[in-house]
């Protein structure tokens, strides 16, 4: 670990992904400030930020973790160490052991894993399904879960199924999750709670939890924090026996820190292009995948907008390793930073050593300014993954 003064961003590796600690403390802290007040239970998705780094304050204020696996089981587990909630599209049989041994909740995705598990499980292993509450709002397809064909929860239909297949299968189970969010606000949630208790609210008497999943984008500036207040404390008013998660990742991690790279040359055709240290396709996926265009600090996400306009492309070979257009007030030059916003969440969880491009360094900025180098990657994470 390497210290770095706050007046020496430059000695910064690059590229860097820099997490603000005082940032991500601001989010935290609205976090718990919603669980203290609907009294319900704030748990961190490991799946949009695992950044272990940063446990050690996000354990003061958030519940726990909900991992998809026996990997994210484990990072909860020995780096959060609060509560460990592990859900699956399907358990493998040689992970599950150890998954019932670390996990508080394990979360079924279908009665048949249910029941190939169910004698496996432990005393301490609070049991639950995943519903798929059928209620489709997210526009894009990669990230709806309730999608059609959906493989994500069990639908009203495969439920009816399932507990005649399976007889005595419900009185192992003690809670219903969902997660059929994206970045929404609560009236979406609100929406699928009132489609989700329709159709599944007769069970809720033998239950004693609901888990709400991920998607809720809380602390986005424009989230109604006192509707998602309101509405929680309604349901725990009229279900006073269920215990209540939300699991949010994006919002944990979310506008919390930024990509650092530099502009290794410049290069003509037809337009100005600089290649950068960083890349879309192995650092930030999701300008690729949602899609969408990253801001840029001190730049126009307008490429007609400001002066000096540039295409910036990653340093791998791959044709659509592009990031976008944007313009500037002066012209770029070699050795230039170029800083990405908001680049924490479902960045550095989602890297690949595609191409042998080195992985971006990890560093803290801690509340008193200075930087903290945490991680730095090389030719042997590239190594190991081939
Ligand atoms: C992805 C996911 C989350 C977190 O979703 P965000 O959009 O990052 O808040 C929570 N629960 C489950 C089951 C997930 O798959």
């Amino acid at each position: 670990m390497k210290n770095i003064n706050e007046n020496q961003p430059q000695l910064l590796p690059s590229p860097s992904y820099v997490c603000e600690e005082s940032l991500l403390l601001n989010n935290l802290k609205l976090l718990k400030h919603v669980q203290d007040e609907a009294d319900v239970s704030i748990l961190l998705a490991l799946k949009g930020f695992s950044m272990k780094s940063t446990f050690d304050l996000c354990r003061q204020y958030l519940k726990g973790c909900c991992a998809s696996g026996l990997n994210e089981a484990l990072l909860a587990y020995e780096e959060f160490r609060g509560e460990v909630h592990t859900y699956s599209p399907a358990f493998k049989p040689n992970e599950f052991p150890k998954i019932t041994e670390i996990s508080n909740h394990i979360v079924f995705n279908s009665f048949a894993q249910l029941d190939l598990y169910r004698n496996d499980v432990k005393q301490h292993n609070s049991l639950g399904l995943r519903i798929n509450p059928e209620y489709s709002s997210v526009e894009v397809d990669l990230y709806n879960p309730c999608g059609v064909y959906s493989r994500l929860g069990i639908t009203k239909e495969e439920f009816l199924n399932g507990v005649e297949k399976y007889p005595n299968s419900l009185s192992l189970i003690s809670g219903f999750h969902f997660h059929a969010l994206c970045e929404q606000n609560f009236d979406i949630l609100e929406a699928v709670f009132t489609k989700f208790e329709e159709n599944f609210g007769q069970y809720f008497k033998n239950l004693k939890w609901l888990n709400f999943g991920g998607g809720h984008h809380i602390t986005r500036k424009d989230y109604d924090i006192i509707g998602l207040i309101e509405f929680l404390k309604g349901i725990r008013a009229k279900y006073p026996h269920l215990k209540i998660y939300l699991e949010p990742g994006e919002a944990v991690g979310w506008q919390t820190g930024y990509l650092e790279s530099t502009v290794l040359d410049i290069v003509h055709n037809g337009i100005n292009i600089a290649i950068l240290d960083a890349s879309a396709e192995c650092h930030m996926p999701d300008t690729l995948a949602m899609p969408y265009k990253a801001q840029i600090r001190d730049a126009s996400q307008d490429p007609t907008e400001k002066t000096y306009m540039y295409r910036f492309g990653g340093n791998t070979c791959l044709a659509g390793d592009i990031i976008g257009d944007y313009s500037f007030d002066a012209p770029l030059k070699v050795g230039d930073k170029i800083i990405f916003e908001d680049m924490i969440h479902y960045t550095m969880v989602k890297t690949t050593t595609f191409n042998g491009v080195n992985l971006p360094s990890i560093v803290i900025k801690r509340t008193n300014g200075n930087y903290e180098n945490v991680t730095n990657f090389g030719y042997d994470d590239f190594k190991r993954r081939i």
